[in-house]
């Protein structure tokens, strides 16, 4: 009993001294766990502190290595405030974004010189756009609200592919004042100047030159290619003489010319006097012109009757390449204009 009882105190003594180291550890681990459990809310409440901070500092990546969060968040919040001032301020009125502002201007239908400089003019148009488009408050402020929209408006009246002979150029749709076709090259055929179209244009009008005279009719080249430039001088003469709404009746708005893409070009003859009118519908070489273009992929552009969808004149002089013999023929045929076509 004793023994057992030593035992039992021996084993009460160690049962107890063991109790006491396990309440001792236990009580270190509890005030330990406690320790790291408030050091670790201390941790979590000092990121909830810099999430909130960051987030009312409009800083959307906390960066957990180590990088002095105070100097990340004052470098993000200046560079927000650069950003921020940037979208509000005006474009700089630089010659290349004045250009394009006056480009852009003109092809939204607000037509204005294209010098470069931002004058009176301009504003004015500027501020017509934007009334128009009801783009606010900064009036006559060139901004990046009016960019977008001017931005907009280019993506749609600017055909995205200019590598093609379907290529369709009219009052909706407009080449942009730096194109320029490529393989332009001289027309080998009768003319009174130096006249180019593009190689494919101009190899068909020499072969259906040189057949039409082997029938018989000798035709005379008027008019090839027309650089921007040139659509801009003689638009802008216009407009001072006769005013815009005058002027756009007869000439085309520069970069809605089809002359710009090197596909097109102006016939006459002798009985014309090398002259473009509409009395050379009466003559024999127009006649043979349009019973033959198409077989060169020709097609007469400006229709009698079709005014109101080509929006221009009749033109019986008026011609363009568009390449595919099969479609010009069933164009021609059908006695359609090109817009008809592409809708069909
Ligand atoms: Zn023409």
């Amino acid at each position: 009993m004793f023994k057992k009882q030593k035992n039992g105190i021996n084993k009460g003594v160690i049962d107890n001294g063991d109790e006491i180291i396990k309440r001792y550890l236990i009580g270190v681990l509890i005030f330990g766990f406690g320790f790291v459990f408030l050091g670790c809310s201390n941790i979590d409440e000092n990121k909830i502190v810099d999430n909130k901070v960051e987030i009312e500092k409009e800083i959307y990546i906390i960066d957990s290595e180590n990088v002095n969060i105070e100097d990340k968040i004052k470098k993000e919040k200046d560079e927000i405030i650069v950003t921020k001032e940037k979208t509000q301020e005006e474009i700089e009125l630089s010659y290349e974004n004045v250009y394009w502002l006056q480009e852009s201007l003109k092809i939204a239908g607000f037509y204005t010189v294209l010098d470069g400089l931002y004058g009176p003019d301009t504003k004015q148009q500027l501020i017509e756009f934007q009334k128009t488009f009801k783009l606010g408050d900064n009036l006559g402020i060139y901004d990046d609200k009016t960019k977008n929209k001017l931005k907009e408006i280019r993506n749609l009246k600017i055909p995205p592919s200019l590598n093609t002979n379907m290529i369709l150029i009219n009052k909706n749709y407009f080449l942009e004042s730096k194109y320029i076709p490529n393989n332009l090259r001289e027309v080998n055929v009768p003319k009174f100047k130096y006249m180019e179209l593009k190689n494919d244009a101009a190899l068909k009008v020499e072969e259906m030159f040189n057949d039409a005279k082997k029938e018989g009719y000798t035709l005379y080249f008027n008019s090839g290619y027309r650089s921007y430039e040139y659509q801009e001088k003689i638009f802008n003469i216009r407009v001072k003489n006769y005013g815009f709404n005058e002027a756009q009746k007869v000439i085309a708005i520069p970069g809605q010319s089809e002359h710009q893409t090197g596909l097109a070009f102006d016939v006459t003859c002798k009985s014309m006097e090398y002259g473009l009118g509409k009395e050379f519908e009466d003559t024999d070489e127009f006649k043979w012109l349009i019973n033959n273009c198409y077989k060169y992929g020709f097609i007469l552009r400006y229709k009698k009757d079709k005014e109101n969808i080509t929006g221009y004149i009749y033109e019986p002089w008026h011609y363009r390449y568009i390449g595919d013999e099969k479609i010009a023929k069933y164009i021609m045929e059908k006695d359609m204009v090109f817009e008809e076509y592409l809708n069909e």
